[in-house]
């Protein structure tokens, strides 16, 4: 296929970069993308805004619940097929891949439902007259997504802004493309109006760019790196654009004085390294009790060399490669600097020679004001910190500028209540990590972003709220005296 750009219900040739793609196990060329050129952008969003004033798309809420559903259906059917790209694009272990897809799904049938059963709230006023609260869609949204879960948080976004009723432009990552390619063809079997969804591949500059400052682009719903959010913040802030933004994070697991060591080690090694690190809420830094800590460390690095790092095709696989050599140098560069800026290093699992493989990195005898322990590292590398008391936790876990995700272990439920109270975090577990329920929100604190995604939030970021309010006879105003 040359074809990588879908707009207006069409297929075409991108007019601008061409990118070759690297699967990242075996640094082969899996395919060259031919990227959308800035005006192909532009005539994108034309299309997503002729379909949001012309079409039905907008005001019939059966033909898009019935459309959600078919695209679910279609997705559902072809799940090894997408699970087999995103591995061949990512490098993520294909288990993993299988999940983002049947999440995937499992998105678009929530936002189906949620939209079926969806009725404008009505309040009766006490003055006799009632008020109706009607979300309305927003209008032309362009959706933004980085490379590690690329479908999956692409879904985040479109399933809630096409539920809605809006018009979208979806732009995937330049890295990862694939899966979002794949999916543009399942939407041309379903029943979406041209220009509904419009897919643009291609970089920040200039395809994303395109989009954000694109005078008809009603909102922006971006995930991404914190620098390149702040960055979209402010060129939406000029013309009052909608803005969401699900940003980067430094996330703490506070490990209590109570909580069991073998059950602390596995969730520690899985918020850690799971996905090989690369996910925004990833457990980077671990708070341990002081009492724990020397057991813990031995246990931690001990059970660390047994992670099967390799072939992401395999099943067994529980950690492939990062995405990119550029990525793998970035993370590499954060090694050398905690070495640098005092911290002991620890490795562990070995690692193929081929492609763009890291073993797990735990850093040791670090102090909350190093750069390893406040900037985000975006792989498997994590920092360890003893701590005295829940005071200290709370404080070392709140003290970076990020506020997405936060873990508390412990066999004291109501203990492990007390200290989330007190994070200031978007998303906490209590005794668990990482699973994003589709039915609850996921979003970030401070620089972690703004808005939420999932959940009847998620929704309401793609609605305008409109309120109605009506008295039923046409009586004089009765302000002056006559
Ligand atoms: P990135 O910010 O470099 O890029 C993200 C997306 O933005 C890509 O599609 C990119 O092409 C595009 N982009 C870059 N510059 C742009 C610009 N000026 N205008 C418009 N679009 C632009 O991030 P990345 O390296 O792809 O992803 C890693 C980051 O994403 C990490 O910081 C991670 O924490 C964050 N992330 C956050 C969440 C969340 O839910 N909060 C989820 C996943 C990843």
């Amino acid at each position: 296929m040359t074809n990588h750009l879908y707009m207006n219900g069409n297929w075409h040739e991108g007019e601008g970069n061409e990118r070759p793609l690297i699967n990242p196990a075996t640094e082969e060329t899996i395919y060259t993308i031919k990227e959308a050129s800035r005006e192909q952008a532009t005539s994108a969003v034309d299309a997503a805004r002729k379909a949001f004033d012309q079409s039905d798309w907008t005001t019939n809420p059966v033909k898009r619940v019935n459309a959600l559903r078919k695209l679910a259906d279609l997705l559902e059917r072809d799940e090894k097929s997408f699970a087999d790209a995103e591995t061949e694009n990512t490098g993520k272990p294909i288990l993993e891949a299988t999940l983002d897809i049947g999440d995937s799904v499992a998105c678009l049938r929530y936002y189906a439902e949620l939209i079926e059963k969806k009725e404008p709230e009505t309040i009766q006023m006490p003055d006799g007259t009632t008020s109706k609260i009607i979300d309305e869609p927003i209008g032309v949204c362009a959706l933004i997504v980085p490379w590690n879960f690329p479908l999956l948080l692409g879904m985040w976004k479109i399933a809630p802004a096409l539920a809605a009723g809006n018009t979208v432009v979806f732009k995937p990552s330049e890295l990862t493309p694939v899966t979002a390619i794949k999916l543009a063809h399942l939407i041309d079997q379903c029943d979406f109006p041209p220009g509904v969804f419009n897919l643009v591949p291609g970089a920040g500059d200039p395809v994303g760019e395109t989009l954000v400052t694109h005078p008809e682009v009603d909102k922006v719903s971006f995930t991404g790196g914190s620098e390149t959010g702040k960055h979209i913040n402010q060129q939406c802030a000029r013309d009052l654009k909608r803005v969401s933004l699900e940003l980067g994070g430094k996330s703490p697991l506070v490990i209590l004085k109570d909580a069991d060591l073998d059950a602390a080690v596995e969730w520690t090694i899985f918020g850690g390294f799971f996905n090989q690190g690369e996910v925004c809420v990833a457990s980077s830094r671990i708070l341990v009790h002081e009492d724990l800590y020397e057991a813990f460390i031995d246990k931690l690095l001990s059970d660390t060399t047994r992670i099967t790092i390799g072939d992401p095709t395999r099943e067994e696989t529980e950690m492939g490669p990062l995405i990119s050599r550029d990525h793998l140098k970035k993370v590499e560069s954060y090694i050398e600097l905690g070495s640098q800026e005092g911290a002991t290093v620890s490795a562990g699992s070995s690692r193929p020679d081929n492609g763009f493989y890291l073993s797990p990195v735990i850093f040791t005898n670090v102090h909350q004001s190093m750069r390893i322990v406040q900037e985000e590292i975006f792989g498997p590398v994590i920092t360890v910190q003893p701590f005295r008391d829940q005071e200290e936790a709370i404080a070392l876990a709140n003290g970076t500028k990020y506020g997405l995700a936060a873990g508390v272990l412990s066999n004291d439920v109501s203990e492990a209540e007390k200290v989330a109270s007190r994070l200031k975090a978007g998303t906490i577990w209590i005794n668990s990590y990482h699973t994003p329920y589709v039915e609850a929100p996921w979003g970030g604190y401070k620089q972690s972003g703004i808005g939420r995604e999932l959940g009847p939030h998620g929704l309401a970021g793609f609605t305008e709220v409109k309120h109605v309010n009506t008295s039923v006879q046409l009586a004089k105003a009765d302000w002056y005296t006559h």
